[in-house]
């Protein structure tokens, strides 16, 4: 058996470029309907975010923002509302908060994913986020003991 049979990919590739060619010469919308299409699936994919958000929120807050208080950020795929001063922010599977740095007051630091309202009384109440240098120093070990 000749291992070296080879398949004439020269000649598919210039059955390619005449097909090519061909659709080039019809006088087609394809632009306009590849823009369409993806412009589709950006508001599908936006309605699905403000969708899952809301449901996530309902299930573990009982509430649900208004509409129009979910914004959707399509370049980071993400959703975020804010209720009572608190900002929930959808990434991917994970619903978390956002909160600043607990000394300075400024930045944006993410809670664990809040899976159910002990998680989230947890972030409320007990999670305190920090900046490096703004840490509060540990006091120094008590070797006393
Ligand atoms: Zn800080």
């Amino acid at each position: 058996m000749n291992s070296h049979v080879v398949v004439p990919l020269a000649d598919q590739a210039i059955l390619g470029v005449g097909n090519l060619a061909l659709a080039e010469g019809e006088p087609s919308g394809w632009r306009a309907k590849s823009v369409a299409a993806y412009a589709d699936t950006v508001d599908v994919a936006r309605s699905q975010l403000e969708r899952r958000l809301a449901e996530r929120l309902r299930l573990l807050t009982g509430y649900v923002p208004p509409r129009e208080g979910l914004v959707v950020d399509m370049a980071g795929r993400s959703a975020s509302a804010v209720m009572d001063g608190v900002l929930f922010l959808l990434r991917g599977d994970d619903l978390v908060i956002v909160r600043p740095c607990a000394h300075c007051g400024t930045g944006r630091f993410v809670s664990e994913s809040l899976e159910c309202v002990t998680d989230l009384g947890y972030a409320l109440a007990v999670w305190e986020p920090f900046h490096r240098d703004c840490e509060p120093v540990d006091p120094p070990d008590d070797e006393s003991w």
